[in-house]
C-alpha cells in the first residue's frame, strides 16, 4: 500500500489523535451551562425563573472527570499494546474505542450513560495521547523532534477550539440537539485518523525491536533517505538503532519493573512529574471551568464569547513553541513557562482576595457564585488569566509531551511514556473533579494554590531536567547512563549545566560536519563505547 513520506505530514495525520483528546475537554466547558444539557442531566430541580438547575456539583465534577479517568486507565495499558501491535495500530486501537465512546455520550439519556460513553473516549485519548508522541518522536529528525511532537499540543489546542465553537454554535439549538449533534460530530476525526494511519509508515524503531530490519530501513529510506537507501542519515540512524537494539537485548531486562531500577528511576522520576507539574499549572481550571472564573468576573451569562478568546489564544500561542523550540531547548522553555504562570496566579490571587465579595448566605448555588468581583479588577482577572493561558501554550504544553519520550531509550519508551501520560491523566482527573468544591471552599486560594505549584516546579526543573533538545534518542542515553563505571557524565555534569545542541546536529543531519568535526564525533563515541561497553 501507498505510503506518505513526508515527515510534515506523517505528523500532521498522527496529530489527529491530539485533537480528539482537545474535543474531549471542550466538549464538556461549552455544554454545561446550557438548559439543554442542565434539563436533561437534572438533578437539583428548577429555580424560581423555572430554570434547569443541572447536576449536583459533585455529580458533575464526577461527568467531568470520567473522562480523565478512562483517559487514565487508557494510557497504562497502551504501554502494552503498543509494544505487541506497534505505535501505528495501538493508534488505530484508539479511533475506534472513540467512535464507540461518542456513540454512547450523543446517545446518553441518563447521568450514568453519559459517564460511561466519557470513560470510554478518554480511554480512547489515554491510548492516543500517550502513543502519538512516541510514534513520531521515533520516526522523527532529532533537530525537528520538538516541533513535530509539538503538533500533538497544537492538535490538542485546535482540538478544544474546534468543540468549543461546535457546542457554543450548537447550543441556540432548542431540545437535546444542543449537545447531541456536537458529541455525535465527534467520529468524524477519528475515522480520518483511523483511515489516515493506513497510509503512514510504522515506526522504523519498534519494526527493528521486533527484528523486522529490511521493513525498519524501508521506512527510513522513505522517510529520511528520499528514497536512497544509501544516504548517510539513514545509514547513521540504521547504525544507532542496531546498536542500541543489540546492547539492550545483552544488558538489559525489558519490564515495567525497569523503570523504578537505579538506572533509570532518575527518568522516570522527571518524566512523570513533567506531566504531572503540566496539570499542576492549573491550566484545566482554565480549560474546563472557565465559564465559572468568568461568571465570577462578573460576565453574567454572556461567558461564551470571551471563554473562546482564551481557546483562540491557547492555539495562536502554541504557533512560537512550534517554530522555534527546538532553538529554545526544552529547560529555558519549561523555566520561563512556571515562572510567568506563577506571577500570573499570583496577580489572580491578589485581586480575587483583595475585591471578592462573597455571596450572600443561602444565595449560592453553585461553584461559580463563591465569590463574585466587578469593574476594573475584573477585567484584570480575565486579562491575567489571558495571559496565563498566553504562558502555558509555548511553554509547558508542548514541552510537556515532547520531552517524556525524549528521555528513556528504545526498549522502555512506549511503557515509560505511558507511564508518564497516566500521570497526567491522574491529576487531570483529580483537578476536574475537585476544583469545583475547591472554588467553593477556599475561593481565591486555590490560585495560591496553583502558585504555589508553578514555583516549585520552577526549581524541580532548574535543579534536575537535564536539556535534550536536539540530541539523537540513542545519544541522550548518554546524559543518564550514570549506573556503569566510568561513565558518570550525567552526575558529572548537573542539569543546569547541559545545554542545546542543536548546531551540531543539524550539521549531523545534512551531512556537514568538517573533517575534523567527525573525527572528533567518532573519538567521542568509541571513547564512550569503551567507557561503558554500549553505543
Ligand atoms: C494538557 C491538557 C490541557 C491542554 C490545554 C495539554 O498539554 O495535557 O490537560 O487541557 O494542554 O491546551
Amino acid at each position: 500500500m501507498y505510503k506518505i513520506a513526508n515527515i510534515n505530514f506523517i505528523a500532521a495525520i498522527a496529530v489527529i489523535g491530539g485533537a480528539l483528546f482537545g474535543f474531549d475537554i471542550s466538549s464538556m466547558s461549552a455544554v454545561i451551562s446550557t438548559q439543554a444539557y442542565l434539563c436533561q442531566f437534572n438533578q437539583l430541580g428548577v429555580n424560581e425563573q423555572n430554570k434547569c438547575m443541572g447536576p449536583k456539583a459533585d455529580v458533575q465534577g464526577g461527568i467531568t472527570a470520567a473522562m480523565p479517568g478512562g483517559s487514565w486507565l487508557g494510557a497504562l495499558i497502551s504501554g502494552l499494546l503498543t509494544d505487541r501491535f506497534g505505535r501505528k495500530t495501538s493508534i488505530q486501537i484508539g479511533a475506534c474505542i472513540w467512535v464507540v465512546g461518542s456513540i454512547i455520550q450523543a446517545a446518553s439519556v441518563d447521568i450514568a450513560m453519559l459517564i460511561v460513553g466519557r470513560v470510554i473516549n478518554g480511554f480512547s485519548v489515554g491510548i492516543c495521547s500517550a502513543q502519538v508522541p512516541v510514534y513520531i518522536s521515533e520516526l522523527a529528525p532529532p533537530s525537528m523532534r520538538g516541533r513535530l511532537v509539538g503538533f500533538q499540543q497544537w492538535a490538542i489546542t485546535w482540538g478544544i477550539l474546534i468543540m468549543f465553537f461546535i457546542c457554543y454554535g450548537c447550543s441556540y439549538i432548542k431540545g437535546t440537539a444542543a449537545f447531541r449533534l456536537p458529541w455525535g460530530l465527534q467520529v468524524v476525526p477519528a475515522l480520518l485518523l483511523f483511515l489516515g494511519l493506513l497510509f503512514l509508515p510504522e515506526s522504523p524503531r519498534w519494526l527493528a525491536k521486533k527484528d523486522r530490519w529490511e521493513e525498519s530501513k524501508a521506512v527510513l529510506t522513505l522517510v529520511h533517505g528520499k528514497g536512497d537507501p544509501n544516504s548517510p542519515f539513514v545509514a547513521h540512524e540504521m547504525e544507532e538503532i542496531r546498536e542500541m537494539v543489540e546492547f539492550e537485548r545483552a544488558n538489559a531486562d525489558v519490564s515495567y519493573m525497569e523503570l523504578i531500577k537505579p538506572n533509570m528511576i532518575n527518568r522516570t522520576t522527571i518524566g512523570v512529574f513533567t506531566q504531572i507539574w503540566s496539570q499542576l499549572t492549573g491550566m484545566n481550571v482554565m480549560m474546563y471551568y472557565i465559564t465559572y472564573v468568568f461568571t465570577m468576573a462578573g460576565l453574567g451569562s454572556d461567558v461564551l464569547l470571551p471563554s473562546s478568546i482564551q481557546f483562540i489564544i491557547n492555539v495562536v500561542m502554541t504557533v512560537p513553541a512550534l517554530l522555534w523550540m527546538d532553538r529554545w531547548g526544552r529547560r529555558p522553555t519549561l523555566l520561563i513557562g512556571a515562572f510567568f504562570m506563577c506571577l500570573w496566579l499570583c496577580v489572580n490571587a491578589g485581586i480575587f482576595g483583595a475585591y471578592s465579595v462573597p455571596p450572600y448566605p443561602g444565595e449560592f448555588t453553585s461553584e461559580s457564585e463563591s465569590m463574585s468581583i466587578t469593574g476594573p479588577p475584573a477585567k484584570a482577572v480575565i486579562a491575567s488569566t489571558y495571559l496565563f493561558v498566553a504562558s502555558y501554550a509555548p511553554t509547558w504544553g508542548p514541552v510537556s509531551w515532547t520531552y517524556p519520550p525524549e528521555l528513556f531509550p528504545l526498549r522502555l519508551r512506549g511503557k515509560a511514556v505511558a507511564l508518564c501520560t497516566s500521570a497526567n491523566w491522574a491529576f487531570n482527573f483529580a483537578l476536574a473533579y475537585f476544583v469545583p468544591p475547591a472554588f467553593a471552599n477556599i475561593t481565591w486560594r486555590v490560585y495560591v494554590l496553583f502558585a504555589v505549584f508553578c514555583f516549585a516546579m520552577f526549581w524541580h526543573v532548574y535543579f534536575f531536567f537535564p536539556e535534550t533538545a536536539c540530541k539523537p534518542l540513542e545519544e541522550i542515553e548518554d546524559i543518564f547512563d550514570y549506573s556503569k563505571p566510568g561513565s558518570i557524565k550525567y552526575l558529572g555534569t548537573p542539569a543546569w549545566k547541559t545545554h542545546n545542541t542543536r548546531a551540531t546536529t543539524l550539521k549531523k543531519e545534512r551531512g556537514e560536519l568538517s573533517a575534523e568535526e567527525k573525527v572528533g564525533f567518532e573519538e567521542h563515541k568509541a571513547e564512550h563505547k569503551e567507557e561503558t561497553g554500549a553505543l
